[in-house]
């Protein structure tokens, strides 16, 4: 049986997967079972924030897995501590965190928030939660329900739990509010949704517009958190300061974590929420690792001047191969390239595999790059280069 048969086989098939097998990865270069380097602009759909086999990152979960992987959350967690002290450190927020193992839960954690918050500070209930079209929020029945993409709820998964509804735009979300309404969910840059930034200013007046009808502002960081943006957090980069804010993604390297944070730090009281894995000894020691090695490169300037080196690669392509591509998009180290069609965004993430380069796919036709925050300039120029052959023969 080959891997493939074995996938199929066993494996329910609920991805369209490469069947390219990764036996190797190194910083940002990946190796299959052939030999054959890959370049890794996706680092796992921007989960492996410090590549692959980062010494810092590997040796903090080789230590900690040979003390203690798991003890419950009925005890206190020493690294899960030093790591929300960590992230409300460099958030700048005054804010207390649940930490929960992915995306979807951060945000199911963030409604939940949200819904308690609407039942027991208001006179009359409010539930109601708006979100954007494009966003995306995750998996679960409510997450699936949250995101604005009508493609996602579909009938097969139905009863969904009421109370959201999507907005076209974010000047529309100012109508849609009403004494219902207990909060707004938004990603800072839509990254499922095409890689596709929001204007700082209007965010910034629907965040003060929000803050005086008391409507809560959560912001869904799963993607653009831990410096995708080029900041610790996207909030920061736009300078606004949300109720609630979830991380996933890029947080644990690629161990399994996500966390909610809010500064309404009392709605939640005992027995209100909880998980037997989340914030565990193993994924939080991943965490501060990860901070451990990005915080200094930050101070440093070092992120700034990839992003910037990033940056200028990818403009220089967007402007020599215009008749292939509507326009460049995203910001930071999550950036996209719009193709004119979907064949033709599908082509280019096919060829790039072949040629050693792994992309993205993203909504509304984008090939997307979410490389790691650690990529060099060498992996970078590389990268492009290979993108730049597939594309010349396009
Ligand atoms: C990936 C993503 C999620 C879902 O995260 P999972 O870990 O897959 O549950 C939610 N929101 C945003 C913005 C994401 O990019």
């Amino acid at each position: 049986m080959t891997l493939e048969q074995q996938d199929k086989h066993y494996v329910l098939q609920t991805y369209t997967r490469d069947y390219t097998n990764f036996v190797k990865g190194v910083g940002s270069t990946l190796y299959d079972e052939k030999g054959k380097d890959y370049i890794d602009f996706a680092s796992g759909i921007g989960v492996n924030s410090v590549g692959h086999g980062n010494e810092v990152l590997t040796s903090a979960i080789c230590e900690q897995a040979k003390n203690i992987i798991h003890i419950s959350n009925l005890q206190v967690i020493a690294p899960q501590a030093k790591l929300a002290q960590k992230i409300v450190e460099l958030s700048g927020y005054d804010m207390g965190i649940f930490f929960a193992n992915s995306g979807a839960e951060a945000n199911e954690g963030a409604i939940k928030i949200a819904r308690k918050y609407g039942e027991t500070q208001f006179e009359n209930k409010r539930y109601k939660v708006i979100t954007l079209e494009h966003s995306f929020h995750g998996r679960t029945i409510t997450t699936v329900k949250a995101t604005g993409q009508e493609s996602f709820h579909t009938p097969n998964f139905s009863p969904y739990p009421d109370g959201f509804s999507y907005e076209k735009s974010v000047a529309d979300v100012y109508h849609a509010i009403d004494d219902e309404t207990v909060a707004v969910l938004i990603e800072l840059v839509q990254g499922e949704g095409g890689v596709q930034p929001f204007e700082k200013e209007e965010i910034q007046k629907l965040a003060a517009h929000l803050k005086s009808k008391d409507i809560l502002l959560i912001v869904d960081e799963v993607q653009t958190g831990v410096y995708r943006t080029g900041e610790f957090l996207a909030s920061n980069l736009y300078e606004i300061e949300p109720d609630i804010i979830t991380l996933a993604k890029g947080l644990g390297g690629g161990v399994p974590i996500g966390a909610v944070m809010t500064k309404h730090k009392e709605v939640l009281s005992a027995g209100d929420h909880g998980s037997t894995f989340g914030g565990n000894y193993l994924s939080t020691a991943a965490g501060i690792a990860v901070l451990e090695v990005l915080k200094p490169m930050y101070d440093e300037g070092l992120i700034d001047e990839t992003l910037l080196y990033f940056s200028e690669k990818l403009k220089v392509i967007a402007t020599n191969y215009a008749q292939l591509f509507e326009k460049e998009v995203g910001l930071g180290l999550m950036r996209g390239l719009r193709a004119k069609s979907a064949e033709m965004q599908g082509n280019i993430i096919k060829a790039c595999m072949d040629e050693g380069l792994i992309v993205l796919k993203a909504g509304r036709n984008t090939v997307r790059f979410l490389p790691s925050i650690t990529i060099t300039k060498d992996e970078i120029d590389e990268g492009f280069k290979r993108f730049e052959k597939v594309i010349a023969s396009l």
